[in-house]
């Protein structure tokens, strides 16, 4: 039974994520095992704690994974996603949503409009983190973009980049399907590498989604004197990448990090509602709960594009 505040969630479709693979790996710190994977949740309110009023069993429900003390130093002033107690469900001391029902604070569960695809809704978490990326940055209109990955972040914050205002939009990739896919949810422009979409001057925006050293360290040395370099990608905790301090204090550079989601998700609901993301085009399989396993083989072999687990569903199923 859930607490007094809480909500017992049926799962209907949970993302999986670089993250999932680090956790996996026994990579990422804050995990404690042994814990149920899954942080990118949809589903349908099941039962709800005494003292809930605002969610009734029926509802269409995203689940927001974070969970934070709201007591340190960093929760006092507004930085909740920097908390030194800071939790994710799935991802740290929590269970996950890679089951088929999940539970979680009421706070922590959006009600989605009627009529969303529930399915696809799993790409709300991912969402909230991209927009935390643009409440981050600098940025004035008409200015130029340029996206290293075209995985599930790199293709939305290549969605969002001319809601922020962009004049363009460059991905690069150096994989083909997944810059087929960046061309599938309307980037113009796309490259195996940023040579091939080389901008002389360089980028006022550059936004690393991969992770990967060489991709950042050649992002670096693509942003405009003036612009900003964004590390957004996830990269190993012992990845260490260089960069000419000369050109950070002559070309006036600012680097700055994103990390996972604040005060962004109730944002993401309504414009993942609103359909900023051509989201049908994100989601390649869905699969049952019992090829979990092959879910995960897949995802670390970079094939297809987001693999969802639909824990009600009793066959996986291939979606594009
Ligand atoms: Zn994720
Ligand atoms: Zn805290």
């Amino acid at each position: 039974m859930p607490g007094p505040r809480d909500v017992l969630v049926r799962v209907e479709a949970v993302g999986i994520c670089g993250t999932d693979l680090h956790v996996f790996n026994g990579e990422f710190a804050p995990t404690v095992f042994p814990i149920v994977p899954g942080h990118e949740t949809s589903g349908v309110v099941e039962t709800v704690g005494e003292a809930v009023r605002e969610l009734s069993p029926g509802d269409l429900v995203s689940v927001d994974p974070t969970l934070t003390c709201g007591e340190c130093s960093f929760c006092a002033v507004g930085r909740s996603n920097l908390c030194e107690n800071w939790n994710g469900s799935g991802v740290a001391r929590t269970d996950g949503s890679t089951a088929e029902l999940v539970l979680a604070p009421v706070r922590n569960v959006h009600r989605l409009p009627d009529g969303v695809d529930l399915g696809l809704a799993a790409l709300i978490e991912p969402l909230s983190c991209a927009i935390r990326g643009y409440d981050l940055l600098p940025r004035r209109l008409g200015e130029h973009y340029l996206i290293y990955g075209a995985g599930t972040m790199g293709l939305m914050m290549a969605q969002l980049a001319p809601r922020a205002g962009a004049a363009s939009v460059v991905v690069v990739d150096r994989n083909p399907d997944r810059l087929q896919a960046a061309k599938d949810v309307g980037v113009e422009q796309v490259g195996l590498s940023a040579d091939e979409v080389a901008r002389r001057g360089g980028f006022d925006v550059v936004i690393d989604c991969t992770g990967v050293v060489a991709a950042i360290e050649d992002g670096l040395g693509r942003v405009r004197r003036g612009g900003v370099f964004q590390q957004f990608g996830v990269a190993p905790t012992d990845a260490r990448a260089t960069f000419s301090p000369f050109r950070v204090y002559n070309d006036e550079l600012t680097i700055l990090g994103s990390m996972a989601v604040l005060n962004t998700y109730q944002r993401a609901v309504e414009m993942f509602a609103a359909g900023v993301l051509n989201a049908q085009r994100m989601v390649s399989h869905a699969f049952c709960l019992e090829d979990y396993a092959d879910a995960l083989e897949m995802f670390r072999a970079g094939a297809g594009r987001k693999l969802q687990i639909r824990p009600q569903a009793s066959a996986s199923l291939q979606l594009l």
